[in-house]
């Protein structure tokens, strides 16, 4: 037996209509289409319409109907009494000395996330969650101590980055593309949550994203991270097509049982042959490998001889992320010169090993770091201590 089985209870967020006006941020256009026929819009005109409506809101991030000057102002009228267009409302913003920027936000029910800011030389991440806390218990991530309140809708996944964009001022001047100041290149999912635990949000949220008539990121610029939900995998490379990392972090059942407990359901073996068959794989995708540096668990020479064998075929880069501590984290970082050695042998063997950076550490910011402020569930350092075998 491979372990106690992990027990999900994701509570997924209806995908019926809400009470009230229903929001249009995070509709398909396809859902965004059926809507405006049921409101009457007729048929032939109902396409036309979607387009017009889904550019005012994501391609020139406008939030009044009132705005949306080529539809008559009787249907801009209609569509204000059916429909909203709301997005997470901006409870805090942190700006730490590198520039890194923590919004705190608020979605229904009052609960709260954070999205992150990254602007680097030539171009900007943004890190988005995808839900309220984490099912899973990472026992080095800050997300993993709190629990599961719940699944982030669409809209209040592509929500974030209309935050991220109001707050960064670069959406254009309707109808004028050239007055764009476009700080927010990319995309990353690897805020709170395990994104592959709420797949048709996420997938909905970054098809939205991509769209050329919208916000236009190209799939190559936005990254879903997963601890490695292996049924998943390929339904992502089908369904979405983005570049995929993996929180790999370990390189024996044993360590990574502990780690990334996910991997007592989908072991290291059973992960790396998703990975291997994940179809998009080619030398210009390759697959993110990340890899927290965790001093004396998971940072020996050993450790990474055995990972570079362990890859072996599958186009990778390892990405090493220095642990980023928390309050009651029970690991420290691995030394500067334990993470260049590894880094090296990893190197050694061809593989691309860029070491992150930490960013806005002083807001905590970082990777790992995310916990909304209403934390329900905090487990105490004790727990997690005993969880991880470190006790006594
Ligand atoms: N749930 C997804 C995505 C969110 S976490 C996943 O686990 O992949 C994004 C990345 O940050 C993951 O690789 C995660 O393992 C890493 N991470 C979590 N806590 C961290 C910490 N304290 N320091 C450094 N990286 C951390
Ligand atoms: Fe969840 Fe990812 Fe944190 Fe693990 S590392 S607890 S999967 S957010």
């Amino acid at each position: 037996m491979a372990g106690a089985p992990i027990v999900q209870n994701v509570m997924t967020v209806p995908r019926s209509k809400p009470e009230g006006p229903m929001n249009l941020v995070g509709l398909t256009r396809q859902a965004m289409w059926d809507e405006l026929i049921a409101i009457g819009t007729p048929e032939k005109q109902a396409k036309m319409r979607v387009r017009q409506i889904w550019q005012w809101i994501y391609q020139w991030g406008v939030r009044n109907f009132d705005d949306m000057t080529n539809l008559s102002k009787s249907f801009r009228a209609e569509l204000a009494e059916k429909f909203i267009i709301k997005i997470p409302e901006v409870i805090s913003k942190k700006i730490s000395s590198d520039g890194t920027r923590k919004w705190l936000v608020r979605i229904s029910g009052s609960h709260e996330v954070e999205v992150v800011y990254i602007p680097e030389e030539g171009r900007g991440t943004l890190c988005v969650s995808s839900q309220v806390g984490c099912t899973l218990t990472c026992s080095f991530c800050h997300t993993g101590t709190q629990r599961l309140v719940r699944n982030l809708t669409a809209g209040e996944i592509v929500g974030q980055v209309m935050v991220a964009r109001d707050d960064l001022e670069e959406w254009p001047v309707p109808g004028n593309p050239n007055s764009e100041t476009r700080q927010l290149s990319n995309i990353v999912l690897m805020g709170m949550g395990e994104p592959l635990y709420n797949f048709e949000n996420v997938r909905d949220a970054i098809k939205i994203a991509m769209d050329p008539e919208g916000i236009q990121l190209s799939r190559r610029r936005i990254t879903l991270s997963t601890s490695g939900v292996v049924p998943e995998i390929a339904r992502t490379a089908e369904e979405i097509g983005c570049q995929l990392a993996i929180s790999f972090h370990a390189t024996t059942d044993e360590v990574r049982d502990k780690l990334v407990p996910i991997n007592k359901r989908w072991n290291i073996e059973v992960l790396l042959a998703a990975l291997r068959a994940y179809p998009k794989v080619s030398n210009s995708e390759r697959i993110t490998f990340e890899y927290v540096m965790l001093s004396g668990v998971n940072d020996s020479d050993a450790d990474a001889h055995r990972l570079v064998e362990l890859i072996k075929g599958i186009p990778a880069k390892i990405n090493l992320i220095p642990f980023n501590e928390w309050p009651g984290a029970p690991y420290t970082r691995s030394s500067n010169n334990r993470i260049r050695a590894f880094a090296d042998i990893i190197h050694k063997a061809g593989y691309s090993s860029p070491v992150r950076k930490p960013r806005g550490e002083d807001i905590m910011a970082a990777c790992g770091q995310l916990k909304s402020a209403t934390e329900r569930a905090r487990k105490s350092r004790k727990q997690i201590a005993a969880e991880v075998g470190l006790e006594g």
